[in-house]
């Protein structure tokens, strides 16, 4: 039950009915006693300078996951940023300081590394194949060099997109080799869809059926779209005998991380 106590958390996007984070943290905060709740802000465009002023002088609000459309506009508008939020350009969470400063942080990549992880997949010098190069794709690939994976290639119609990601990994991990052309998916120990291709119910694959024949049963092949929870790649993976991790285990993997940089949960829940 929410109280005059309560403390507050809140996610804010644009649309925000379909979230899932209300529904995990405010089941975690009461099946763990904590007088903490978290809201869901549906916020127009035209309001996100009135809202980060309301933040900072929000004295019961510990911080804020930020959600789409806002994960680029809110990072131009904070205090400060850790590096990979800055290298980024995109915050998916803020927290409030008790004297109002708000840093943000993106923890989509780490999220992703962590339900990888537990999928047994080592990064260290392997080879990825990161298939999107917009918000998600970039914080997975940036997660992706700093746990020293060995070489990344990346993949996306849109150009500009691939080559400015290609340029940050290539400046910010100098060991990293970066490539955006491939030929066959054999060479590969982690494939990732990090595009909206597959979501909704829709059969198409973000990659043609000849080139997913060259998939090895040893590729880990990941999705971040979240609903349907098996993707048309995840099933074709499936049938091939590839190991394969889901959009919702990335965001439930992301769960104590975001929790633990706003203060509010041990970073394992
Ligand atoms: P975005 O619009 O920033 O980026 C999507 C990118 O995919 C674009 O650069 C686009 O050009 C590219 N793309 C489109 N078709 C492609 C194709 N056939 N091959 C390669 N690239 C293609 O979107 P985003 O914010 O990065 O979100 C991407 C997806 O991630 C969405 O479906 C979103 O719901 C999902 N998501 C999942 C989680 C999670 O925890 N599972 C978290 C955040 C976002």
């Amino acid at each position: 039950m929410i109280r005059g106590s309560t403390e507050l958390v809140a996610i804010v996007g644009s649309p925000i009915a379909q979230v899932k984070s209300p529904e995990n943290f405010n089941t975690w905060f009461a099946s763990h006693g904590c007088d903490l709740a978290m809201l869901p802000i549906d916020l127009q465009e035209t309001a996100l300078d009135a809202f980060v002023d309301s933040l900072r002088g929000w004295r019961n609000l510990r911080g804020c996951v930020v959600t789409v459309p806002y994960k680029q506009a809110l990072a131009t508008r904070l205090d400060g940023l850790s590096e990979r939020a800055g290298a980024l350009g995109s915050v998916n969470v803020v927290r409030r300081g008790s004297d109002g400063c708000l840093l943000g942080d993106n923890v989509d990549g780490a999220g992703f590394l962590s339900a990888a992880r537990k999928q047994g997949f080592q990064p260290a010098g392997k080879r990825a194949l990161v298939i999107g190069c917009g918000g998600v794709g970039s914080a997975i690939a940036y997660a992706l060099g700093e746990a020293g994976v060995g070489q990344v290639t990346l993949s996306d119609p849109c150009s500009a997109r691939a080559g400015a990601l290609c340029e940050l990994l290539g400046n910010t991990f100098p060991n990293l080799e970066v490539a955006t052309q491939y030929h066959s998916l054999e060479a590969f120990d982690l494939l990732v869809n990090a595009s909206p291709i597959g979501m909704g119910g829709s059969d198409e694959l973000p990659l043609p059926g000849a080139l997913l024949d060259t998939l090895q049963p040893c590729t880990l092949v990941a999705d971040v779209v979240t609903s349907p929870e098996i993707t048309p790649l995840l099933h074709r993976a499936r049938q091939l005998g590839c190991a394969i991790q889901t959009g919702p285990q990335m965001a439930f993997a992301q769960l104590g991380l975001l929790g633990a940089f706003m203060g509010v949960t041990p970073l394992e829940i």
